[in-house]
């Protein structure tokens, strides 16, 4: 069993009197800056002058530096801007203004493990990777809790980057429920591949694939659209709370001997067999370099495919559902 790290294992006091600058203020930046703030880490924030994130940083009572500045003032520096844009940001705005002895951090280790961005000697490089959207590290952190986050160390001049990243995981509530060690690269390939195959890529291929089938057949969108997509939620819900054999206990016998027996015919060996493709080029760096391309092509492919994907059926039909089911107090059900 692996060995988790809590509250215990954690010391802010590593903090005390240093200034910690977190880069960016969206979806992990706003909830981590606002949750180290409360465990009393002196945080500041930099960011791009002029955007919306400056404006909500103000509200939120923090008053934003330039990126360099930010970097220039702080010993540690947290990186929560999107992994795309991460290497050119290093470049401009936070190598040179990164001295021995600071420590630069990271949520997600793809532009560190895929040599994106190359940071000098003498600066540590941690990682503490929330496993969960921003939303959530901020609600469970208020609730008394928190969410749970892998840590790393790829560089340790200071000898002490363990403890730096686990003081972080402490302020932003992580420890609470719990932090595991993980390697830089370890976290970016099972990251990319999780995302991938099941998670993002996988099911919603399942999805599409199963809904546009039934509506061929002749089946009712609406109805489709419910009983492979809406009821997810449910079945997922299981999963997280009790494993898979805690679903099977908790659906019809009909739903599952149907699943047990017929799950294996939909994801069979040739599925496993793309999968280690994926896995291959996710390891091998094919995956990576062909994503910077696209982003350093202003995304082609990308925008492309949400631009037909917003007029599918799945999509329309969906939209017309949900508007169906708002509660009449004008809420959404
Ligand atoms: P995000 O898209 O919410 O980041 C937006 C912020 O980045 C904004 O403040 C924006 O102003 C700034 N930004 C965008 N482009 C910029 C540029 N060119 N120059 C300067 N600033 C720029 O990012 P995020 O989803 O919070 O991801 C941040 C990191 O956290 C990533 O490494 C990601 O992999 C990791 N992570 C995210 C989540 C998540 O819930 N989204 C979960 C775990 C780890
Ligand atoms: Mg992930």
């Amino acid at each position: 069993m692996v060995n988790a790290f809590y509250d215990r294992d954690a010391n802010l006091d590593i903090l005390k009197g240093k200034t910690v600058a977190v880069i960016g203020y969206g979806i992990q930046g706003r909830a981590q800056a606002l949750n180290l703030r409360d465990s009393g880490v002196n945080v500041v924030v930099g960011l791009r002058p002029g955007g919306e994130s400056w404006k909500e940083a103000e509200k939120d009572g923090f008053r934003p530096l330039k990126i360099p500045d930010a970097v220039s003032r702080a010993d540690i520096i947290m990186v929560l801007i999107p992994d795309e844009v991460q290497p050119d940001v290093y470049l401009n705005d936070i190598g040179r203004n990164l001295g021995r002895g600071k420590v630069l951090e990271f949520a997600h280790g793809f532009t560190i493990h895929f040599r994106r961005i190359e940071p000098p000697e003498g600066v540590d490089v941690v990682m503490v990777a929330p496993k969960g959207p921003g939303a959530m590290v901020r609600n469970t952190y208020l609730e008394g809790f928190g969410t749970p986050a892998l840590v790393a160390v790829e560089k340790d001049y200071s000898g002490n980057a363990l403890q730096i990243a686990l003081a972080i995981a402490k302020g932003i509530g992580a420890t609470r429920a719990g932090v595991i060690k993980t390697t830089f690269r370890e976290e970016t390939e099972t990251d990319n591949f999780g995302e991938q195959v099941v998670l993002c890529g996988g099911v919603a291929e399942l999805i599409g694939r199963a809904f546009r089938l039934l509506v061929s057949e002749g089946y009712q969108p609406e109805v489709a659209y419910f009983e492979v997509l809406h009821e997810l939620k449910l079945i997922v819900d299981l999963i997280q709370k009790g494993g898979i054999e805690n679903m099977w206990a908790n659906v019809s016998n009909t739903a599952e001997y149907g699943g047990r027996t017929r799950g294996a015919k939909i994801i069979d060996e040739h599925s496993e067999e793309n999968m280690r493709k994926i896995l291959k080029d996710i390891r091998d760096g094919t995956f990576a370099e062909e994503w910077m391309k696209e982003y350093y092509s202003e995304m082609p492919t990308l925008r492309k495919m949400r631009e037909q994907a917003r007029d599918e059926q799945i999509e329309v039909v969906g939209r017309q559902l949900r508007a169906l089911f708002v509660k009449r107090d004008g809420k959404e059900g």
